[in-house]
């Protein structure tokens, strides 16, 4: 027996669904959040921290980032919770000249198209950062990145969301999805069946399952990667801080190779870094597939644990208190999947944001809802169609 009816109900409470929902609600519809755990129990939960757009591919990718920046800069105000957010900037590090040629091209490319971006010297990465070691010979600087508790960032969408009247359905597993001449009827859940025209698949790796509901293959894999986290109150970094290298590891670049050892290049390890509110900096990182398993490998802490401390010598005298794993949502272009699928009408999917979720997740809420208004989104979002793969 169908239970409540909604307008909406989406499916999953990490950054993206939590953002969907809260934006829905913000628009009226009567919202329901759908969640199999707890609010923030997937990836959202096992990640670092950071909205950049320094990660980005110049084009899309970086506008999405940059608008999502903008986006947060609002919800910093309009979210009663806090989330933590700041915007200190990102730091890049070089360590050879190929890299700071590469850099260049990448800086130049961007500040062409109008973000505020620029090359440093070795000088001026010392004086930003006195840690680092001394053998390095420069970076980029990007100024507009954030970041934020991605934990809190959830529950602050879930507070203000309910707030508006939407329902936060924690502990309801999704089973099922009933379609009704072809279109979304309703959401079975092992708690009970909703009504419901709308549904936004916003499961992360888990929305290839919700999408064989509907009889459709989602082409995500789980991406695992690792975060160690320090012991506290030792302060070693003001803001990001990644090695270069780290853009070779997320986009695959396999004509770019670093002087690093073989259980280094084995793991596809590359410096990450970031201080917290609460003292500790988060350390990565690594990408690699290893399906559903978020075990954290000993081999691989310890090739995280030398590539930090290459950069940061400090680090050798600082204790890691723990570590987690967690799974990035990998699509083959590096692009979410974001739109309505054809031929299933109320069926949408926002998923597949990769290493990019936590930055990404205000701008996806604020599209998703435009496209569910049916409103033009701010800028052009075909790209980001589930079509692309079911034309392939
Ligand atoms: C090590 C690491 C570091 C990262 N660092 C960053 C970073 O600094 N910045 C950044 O932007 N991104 C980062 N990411 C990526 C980011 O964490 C993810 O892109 C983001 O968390 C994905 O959010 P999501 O809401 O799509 O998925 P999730 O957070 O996984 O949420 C999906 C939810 O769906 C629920 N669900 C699944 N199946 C069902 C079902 N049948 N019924 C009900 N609920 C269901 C799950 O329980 C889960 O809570 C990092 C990722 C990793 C692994």
């Amino acid at each position: 027996m169908a239970m409540n009816n909604y307008d909406v109900m989406v499916i999953g409470a990490g950054a993206i669904g939590s953002s969907v929902a809260y934006h829905l609600a913000k628009k009226g519809y009567k919202t329901a959040l759908v969640e199999k755990g707890d609010l923030a129990s997937g990836t959202s939960s096992h990640c670092d921290a950071v909205a950049l757009i320094c990660d980005k591919d110049p084009g899309i990718d970086t506008q999405m980032g940059y608008s999502s920046i903008e986006r947060y800069l609002e919800l910093q105000e309009e979210l009663s919770y806090d989330f933590e957010f700041h915007q200190r900037g990102c730091l890049y590090v070089c360590e050879t000249e190929p890299e700071m040629e590469a850099a260049k091209q990448y800086v130049d490319a961007q500040v062409a198209d109008g973000y505020d971006m620029r090359m440093l010297d070795t000088k001026e990465i010392f004086e930003m950062e006195p840690n680092l070691a001394r053998d390095l010979i420069g970076g980029f600087w990007s100024d507009p990145d954030c970041s934020m508790n991605p934990y809190k960032l959830c529950y602050a969408y879930a507070d203000a969301g309910k707030r508006l009247g939407m329902d936060v359905l924690t502990h309801h597993e999704v089973k099922g999805i009933t379609l009704e001449n072809g279109k979304v009827a309703a959401l079975v859940t092992d708690q009970g069946t909703y009504k419901t025209e709308r549904i936004i698949n916003c499961a992360g790796v888990w929305a290839p399952f919700i999408g064989q509901m509907v009889g459709i293959d989602i082409p995500i894999k789980p991406r695992k990667g690792i975060v160690m986290i320090s012991e506290r109150g030792v302060p070693i970094v003001n803001q990001k801080i990644q090695e270069f290298g780290y853009m070779m590891s997320k986009f695959e670049d396999l004509n770019f190779t670093r002087n690093v050892s073989e259980r280094v290049e084995r793991n596809n390890v590359a410096m990450v870094i970031e201080p917290t509110d609460a003292s500790n900096v988060l350390i990565g990182g690594n990408r690699d597939f290893h399906g559903y398993n978020i075990d954290s490998e000993i081999e691989v802490m310890q090739a995280v644990a030398e590539r930090a401390i290459r950069f940061f010598p400090i680090l050798k005298d600082i204790n890691c208190i723990r570590t987690y794993s967690g799974l990035r949502p990998w699509v083959v272009d590096h692009l979410p999947i974001v739109s309505e699928v054809d031929g299933i009408p109320g069926f949408y999917i926002a998923a597949g944001h990769e290493g990019d979720g936590i930055s990404l997740s205000a701008i996806t809420g604020k599209m998703v809802s435009q496209l569910v208004a049916g409103e033009e989104t701010d800028f052009d979002i075909s790209k980001l169609n589930f079509r692309r793969f079911q034309q392939a």
